[in-house]
């Protein structure tokens, strides 16, 4: 059987992996390589300053004490008796949607997959949602995508409602409307200290998003791109670009002048 990595930000402990470890244990040999703790909002960082350990905690499980891309980057260069075919990382305890996939471990898990070259996805429930649902969500996905493949440098971002799924969406990300401000207290000492990512978001136009489909009980599919280049930019910026090159050209003349 091709093995399979599943990973988590929620530490190697927490229920949305053993259920996405059970629905997925007919598609192959799943093995666990998840963060000893809780690893949520830590975006896509790998740790390169420290030395990382595996614990094994079972035949095909084992905590890291790093992060969610420390155990793809493992799983996928090494670690494991075989290359996997397939990397899922979930189901993260609450929703990854819109402009927050950036600071999810859960979706970085998948974004390091991808950038490694192995399809990945990564599922997401929304709270008050069901875990084996979300799991069934996540097996029918995961064997659509070991059948078809995925585009080049793409993930798919998986969130499931909160509610029993009416059935499932292709989306965008939707787009959050900053109006929050950061929170000022006091502490006992009379020293300010702050805090940020307080009060409720609130989302740009729902039409066609991952918020969107959420919001009206549907499972969505978010297809992520790694190439952050923006082509679409190039004709705007030409001329910037080559008014900057000029005014540039001439010090670069005169310090290689002077060398
Ligand atoms: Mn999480």
């Amino acid at each position: 059987m091709p093995a399979l990595l599943l990973t988590n930000d929620d530490g190697v402990h927490a229920a949305g992996l053993a259920a996405l470890e059970q629905a997925l244990a007919e598609l192959g040999d799943a093995y666990v390589l998840a963060p000893e703790r809780e690893q949520s909002a830590c975006g896509h960082a790998l740790t390169l300053h420290r030395p990382l350990r595996v614990d094994r905690l079972g035949e095909r499980r084992f905590g890291v004490n790093g992060t969610p891309s420390d155990c793809v980057n493992l799983g996928v260069l090494g670690f494991l008796p075989e290359r996997p075919v397939l990397v899922v990382a979930g189901v993260n305890h609450g929703t990854n949607l819109g402009d927050d996939v950036t600071y999810s471990g859960t979706v970085s898990a998948a974004m390091e997959g991808t950038l490694l070259g192995v399809p990945s996805i990564a599922v997401s429930l929304a709270a008050g949602g069901d875990l084996a649902v979300a799991a069934e969500v996540a097996r029918l996905i995961a064997l659509r995508v070991l059948v078809t493949g995925l585009p080049p440098k793409t993930l798919l971002n998986v969130n499931v409602p909160g509610e029993p799924p009416r059935g499932i969406r292709l989306t965008r990300l939707g787009h959050r409307v900053y109006t929050g401000k950061i929170v000022e207290q006091t502490d006992p000492r009379g020293r300010p200290h702050y805090w940020i990512g307080a009060g409720e978001p609130e989302w740009e136009g729902l039409q066609g998003t991952d918020m969107g489909a959420l919001h009206e009980g549907y499972v969505s599919i978010t297809p992520l791109h790694l190439d952050l280049t923006n082509h679409r930019a190039f004709d705007q910026l030409a001329d910037f670009s080559r008014s900057l090159d000029a005014q540039y050209r001439p010090a670069t003349r005169k310090r290689a002048r002077s060398e």
